[in-house]
């Protein structure tokens, strides 16, 4: 465990990796058959790819699924050189974006092809390099945001030219509706995506993702590609076991006592109603406490709810603590913002955003990250 400076005094963010390990072996549990690939777009959710993805790897997880080609390369550079030797794949879900093909085949990294514009950057691929290049293609089954729809399938039949440039390793397909897979409109995603693909050459078909691959074996296929789950965030109903991995603490800069129509934070949002005592936190919006948190929701002190007065501002917030004991609360004592005594999600519904947009503010935190890997109470 690497603690922060002793000397930081503003929120940090600890990383466990053993909760990260818990959920991998609930996610394998689920699909025992498929392969499961890692999804760490966003840096792996805020959370540090340089932390997540060789923990991953430790793991047994071979398959790596980035937005960027930036991200691409920062999860290449925290694995084994010889990775590609020991199954390593990197799939970059943007697609091309704009670059050349051959930059993708130079890093060893398979784009997500996102339509038809772009096939003609393969074309004479195999003639300049001496090899097919390998890709992974998305299929629009009703997102309507990346991938080859209906109408484009003629030009991925198995007799195309496109295959004597390209190798097919994944097939690709996203709900729209991810939180509940039994939705009739995702099981219709799923027939499109069975249908078309049994036209199209053979290569692995990948569906799931945190929530489906937690709704039996019709959705697993070859490939499930899996970020929230590995992260203990839960996307849909699914009672799976998962783990925090994320807990978020800020400490208390002050605590003080007020009177009766004291006002507490910018422009009057709370005005105290009797004698109160406050705390203030240094924790804001800044460090991706959600805005909309005025007068709502609860950060844990001493384990117990404090609920949140006033507003949030860019570095700080105040929780009433009038129910706990004179004293008990002080000054350099540590709030949980969220963690293992309150979800993230907890906090994301009193903000009304999703679990997964709170974690991703979080990223801002990185630099005073602390890793544990001890699992509960570390
Ligand atoms: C983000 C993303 C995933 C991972 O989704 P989770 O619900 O976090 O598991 C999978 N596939 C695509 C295309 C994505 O954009």
């Amino acid at each position: 465990m690497n603690r922060p400076p002793a000397a930081h005094d503003g929120p940090r963010l600890r990383v466990d990796l053993a909760a990260l390990a818990h959920n991998w072996h609930a996610v394998r549990r689920a699909s025992p058959g498929g392969r499961i690939g890692a999804v760490l777009k966003n840096d792996a959710y805020g959370l540090g790819t340089a932390a997540i993805a060789p923990r991953l790897w430790q793991l047994g997880c071979r398959d790596f699924w980035v937005a960027t080609v930036d991200e691409a390369l920062a999860v290449r550079a925290c694995l084994p050189a010889d990775g590609a030797a020991a199954g390593l794949r990197i799939l970059v879900l943007n697609g091309l974006a704009g670059l050349a093909a051959a930059d993708f085949a130079a890093h060893g990294l398979i784009p997500v092809l996102a339509g038809r514009h772009e096939l003609a950057a393969l074309a004479g691929h195999a003639a300049r390099h001496g090899e097919r290049m390998a890709v992974a293609l998305h299929l629009d089954t009703g997102l309507t945001r990346l991938g080859f729809g209906a109408e484009d399938l003629p030009y991925l039949l198995p007799d195309t030219g496109l295959w004597a440039d390209a190798r097919a390793q994944v097939w690709v397909t996203h709900l729209g509706r991810f939180h509940d897979p039994g939705l009739p409109q995702c099981l219709r995603q799923r027939e499109r995506f069975v249908h078309w693909t049994a036209q199209l050459p053979r290569a692995e078909r990948s569906i799931a993702t945190s929530s489906s691959v937690f709704a039996g074996p019709d959705w697993h296929f070859e490939h499930a590609r899996v970020g929230s789950a590995l992260f203990g965030v839960p996307t849909g109903a699914s009672s799976a076991p998962l783990q925090p991995v994320a807990s978020l603490q800020a400490p208390v800069l002050r605590v003080t006592e007020v009177a009766a129509g004291c006002e507490v934070g910018y422009a009057g949002s709370y005005v105290a109603a009797g004698p109160r005592r406050i705390a203030t936190v240094a924790m804001g919006y800044g460090d991706g406490l959600p805005f909309a948190l005025v007068n709502r929701g609860h950060l844990i002190l001493a384990g117990r709810p404090a609920p949140i007065v006033g507003g949030v501002a860019m570095g700080m917030v105040g929780l009433d603590v009038s129910g706990y004991a004179p004293g008990e609360i002080r000054p350099g004592m540590w709030a949980e913002v969220y963690g293992r005594q309150q979800p993230l999600q907890t906090l994301a519904a009193a903000a009304g955003v999703a679990a997964n947009v709170l974690l991703a503010l979080s990223a801002r935190l990185a630099p005073h990250r602390c890793l544990c890997d001890a699992g509960e109470g570390a």
